[in-house]
């Protein structure tokens, strides 16, 4: 019965809109929450009341002025009628769109002798997040729980007068938030409380009913255009109650004042009579005020209510919502993700407006990149949104990003609007799909069927390798497993051990975080080393994701040079975006002779910290991510890979006979500079043997943290001891770690620098004797191996999008004979 309503109601607007809307010919729009269509009566009427009065500036007495000021005092009644707002109670501030409306109100706030507490919702728009910068305390509320909690205590903002900002409606998704909360705001609190309520997204597809001026919103803020697609004009309704806080408002202007001295004193006196008289600065908009006389009469002609428009345009996104969840590929996964608020229920106008936000994925479970939806849509001629959508409490709380993931993504060049919207195989956008009155059944069967041609997947294409996880064959006969992992955050300075259990992201320069940043001399500009100042070991950086910083220590016999032990510096790629003062300041960095592109830490702490702990006048700079131009980034420190084929050999292995191998002239991928690998990997049972050796002459051992390397691959536990077999590596010509892949480059050459004790900073002999007697060839001396990561099929799997390995991993050595026999890695590799 409700179904077969809503059809027939469906099918009057489908006919209604070949009248009204001749623009939607050929194209579906699903933007209707950045701006919904005007009608073309509406252009008819206001065009034939244009022509056929004369309006003159509402200031002054002639006829024409009188017409003016007389219309616009009838277009605000009828504002609030539709409203259901009495004009005793409320009155009609016109400005230029809602955004204007949140300003006149942040600006009466800014003016309180006190300064003022802010407290917003987390599902604020842009709008209402920045009134935070004017306030002298703010509080951004993660959710309504938090927000019910403190309408119980009144807890904040002590001594000041307090505003609560939030949205009727999410205009990321859709979502309704609770209208009952000012009314419960003002009288639970003994002080002075103050709402806004941001209306804009709610008020073009739902009635909002200011009946009961005791439980209305102080402030109500409407973007005109988005109700009735035209005139672009916003609407400020404040109650009459409140209206004692707008006093102070400093600033006037136009037509806000009886009588302004300015000359030998300097006075003026506002005028007193309306509210709307004393905050409409300047000449008012006058022809869109006309003109929304018109649009609301001709709306209601249309539409017949505000109570109408709502039902259809819930029964719409209820049918979207239906239609993208049963989308499923060839393999039974789902195509859509939508990000529903886990309070709302699409077909209920109370908690879900008509308004769906979503990403797509790939039958492997990776993210469609928008760019790529965006394009396609263009083509269908479909209207749509992408990105973060002006709202960046939901979107970070919807996609799971911590404020320093933002900052990173934002460092690494991703910004609103651009290409760049899958990073770590997360998304950093999403897509919206909104409906507004004139849409009808036949938008959101375009859209379903858009998504089914072009991103849903039938079947596994052909020749492609499975890259699910489920289908990558478990390595489970492999007697090697990752011992250790550890990554260098600052070059030459201590090892940081990933945590067991962690999964660490692998990228293209090497693993996450390793030597992201280093020392430089503050009058060379030369990268320090552990080969002139040892005693860098001796500093411990530590990565810390969950506050988003690097944390340095110092220990051992740096502890008393320093007057602090500990400094963190954010992980966020250029905090000098972020905060006033300037962080950085460019600087070109010799690395091993190469010159750099780094960026320097001002911070007089920072500086301070490692040139008092060194006793060598030192900066901590970063190395940034640069874009490439074309959206994606690469990583400046991956302008210390050299491609030339010096600077590692592949050492004839411990079976020369079943490994033909010509020294120094086998490896077709960039050579990278020996202390400059994307990755150093080192085998236990290799080090073991050296140690061996080197206790047989009476030697110290060496310890695996002296050799730099990152991954550290020994024998399983279980596994006999005895059977150990040391410098197989030198073999090895590709290793699968858990379900990564990647390819040894050729050994690593060696100096002194092993000799240095990792924890007390001393030099010794060993382990560089012992190597050079038994590790030397051409005359040079190694030990571990260059890898790189092999990226998988690049984006169609969470795999390939962020790929990651884990202490414990099983590791498959595979040599140059085997690759054939590995299915995955032969499609790699080719
Ligand atoms: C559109 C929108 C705004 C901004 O409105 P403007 O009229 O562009 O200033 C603010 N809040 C919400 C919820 C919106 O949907």
């Amino acid at each position: 019965m409700e179904e077969a309503t809503c059809t027939s109601y469906n099918n009057a607007i489908e006919e209604l809109r070949v009248r009204e809307y001749p623009m939607l010919q050929g194209t579906t729009y699903l933007d209707h929450a950045g701006t919904t269509l005007y009608s073309k009566s509406l252009i008819e009427r206001f065009s034939a009341d244009m022509v056929s009065n004369l309006y003159g500036n509402p200031h002054s007495a002639s006829n024409a002025s009188q017409l003016t000021a007389r219309r616009i005092e009838d277009v605000r009644l009828r504002l609030l009628q539709t409203l259901n707002a009495d004009p005793h109670e409320f009155d009609v501030v016109f400005v230029a769109n809602a955004t204007a409306g949140i300003k006149l109100v942040m600006d009466a706030f800014r003016d309180q002798e006190e300064g003022f507490w802010y407290g917003y919702h987390r599902d604020a728009h842009t709008s209402l997040i920045g009134v935070r910068e004017a306030a002298a305390e703010h509080k951004c509320f993660a959710s309504d729980t938090e927000v019910n909690d403190w309408i119980e205590r009144q807890d904040g903002g002590v001594g000041r007068v307090k505003l609560f900002a939030y949205p009727a409606q999410s205009n990321m998704n859709g979502r309704r938030l609770p209208l009952d909360w000012s009314h419960r705001i003002r009288t639970s609190n003994t002080t002075a409380v103050y709402t806004l309520l941001d209306a804009a997204a709610l008020a073009s597809t739902s009635p909002l009913d200011l009946g009961k001026p005791d439980e209305a919103p102080d402030f109500t803020v409407l973007s005109l255009y988005k109700m009735f697609g035209f005139p672009d004009l916003g609407a400020l309704i404040v109650r009459q109650a409140s209206a004692s806080i707008f006093d102070r408002r400093r600033y006037f202007g136009g037509g806000t004042v009886e009588m302004v001295v300015c000359l030998d004193e300097q006075w003026h006196a506002k005028k007193t009579d309306s509210l709307h008289e004393r905050l409409e600065d300047g000449t008012l908009p006058i022809h869109s005020i006309m003109a929304l006389d018109s649009a609301m009469a001709v709306h209601w002609e249309l539409y017949t209510s505000l109570y109408q428009i709502s039902r259809h345009t819930t029964f719409l996104a209820r049918k979207l919502y239906e239609g993208l969840s049963s989308l499923r590929h060839g393999n039974g996964e789902d195509v859509c993700h939508i990000y529903k608020d886990p309070a709302s229920t699409y077909g209920d106008s109370l908690t879900q407006g008509p308004v769906i936000a979503c990403n797509l994925r790939n039958q492997c479970g990776g993210w469609v990149n928008n760019a790529e939806v965006e394009k396609l849509a263009a083509i269908k001629n479909i209207q749509l949104r992408t990105g973060g959508l002006c709202n960046p409490g939901g979107v970070a709380s919807s996609l799971g990003l911590a404020p320093w993931e933002m900052r990173e993504n934002f460092s690494a060049g991703q910004r609103c609007g651009n290409d760049n919207d899958v990073i770590r195989a997360k998304p950093t956008g999403m897509i919206r799909v909104s409906f507004g009155a004139m849409s009808t059944l036949a938008d959101v069967d375009s859209f379903v069927e858009f998504v089914r041609e072009f991103f849903v997947q039938e079947s596994q294409p052909v020749g492609t390798p499975p890259m699910t996880s489920v289908d990558i064959e478990p390595p489970t006969h492999s007697r090697l497993h990752v011992e250790s992992l550890v990554v260098y955050p600052i070059k030459s300075c201590a090892g940081f051990s990933v945590p067991p259990g962690k999964a660490w992201e692998v990228r293209p320069e090497g693993l996450a975080w390793d030597r992201e940043w280093c020392l430089v001399h503050q009058g060379t500009g030369a990268a320090l080393s552990q080969k002139c100042y040892p005693k860098m070991a001796l500093i411990r950086p530590s990565i810390d994701l969950d506050k988003g910083v690097l944390r340095i220590n110092l220990v051992g016999a740096l502890q008393d040079t320093a007057s602090s032990h500990e400094i963190t510096v954010p992980l966020s790629g250029d905090p000098r975006l972020f905060s006033d003062e300037a962080v950085y300041k460019n600087s070109n960095t010799r690395v091993c002779g190469d010159l750099v592109k780094a960026k320097t830490y001002r911070s007089n702490e920072v500086s301070s910290f490692f040139t008092q702990a060194l006793g060598v006048a030192c900066h901590l700079t970063r190395f940034p991510a640069v874009s490439n131009g074309s959206g994606s980034t690469r990583h400046s420190k991956a302008h210390l890979q050299k491609h030339q084929k010096a600077g590692a050999i592949r050492v004839p292995g411990a079976f020369p006979e079943t490994v033909p191998i010509t020294p120094g002239a086998c490896v077709s991928k960039p050579i990278l500079l020996a202390n400059e690998s994307p990755i150093l990997t080192i085998s236990r049972s290799s080090l073991n043997r050296l140690n061996e050796l080197i206790k047989a002459e009476g030697g110290k051992a060496a310890q695996a943290e002296v050799f730099r390397a990152n991954i550290v691959v020994a024998e399983k536990p279980d596994y006999p001891p005895g059977l150990e077999d040391p410098y197989a590596e030198d073999d090895w010509r590709y290793l699968q770690i858990g379900q990564q892949y990647f390819e040894m480059l050729g050994a690593c050459r060696r100096c002194q620098m092993v000799c240095i004790d990792q924890q007390t900073a001393e030099r010794n002999q060993e382990p560089f004797v012992t190597l050079s007697k038994t590790r030397r060839f051409d005359g040079r001396v190694y030990f571990g191996e260059h890898t790189c990561h092999l990226p998988l099929d690049e984006v169609s799997s969470p795999l390939g999008q962020n790929p990651t390995i884990t202490v414990g991993d099983v590791v498959s050595p595979i040599r140059e004979d085997e690759v054939h026999r590995n299915s995955h890695l032969h499609a790699l590799v080719g």
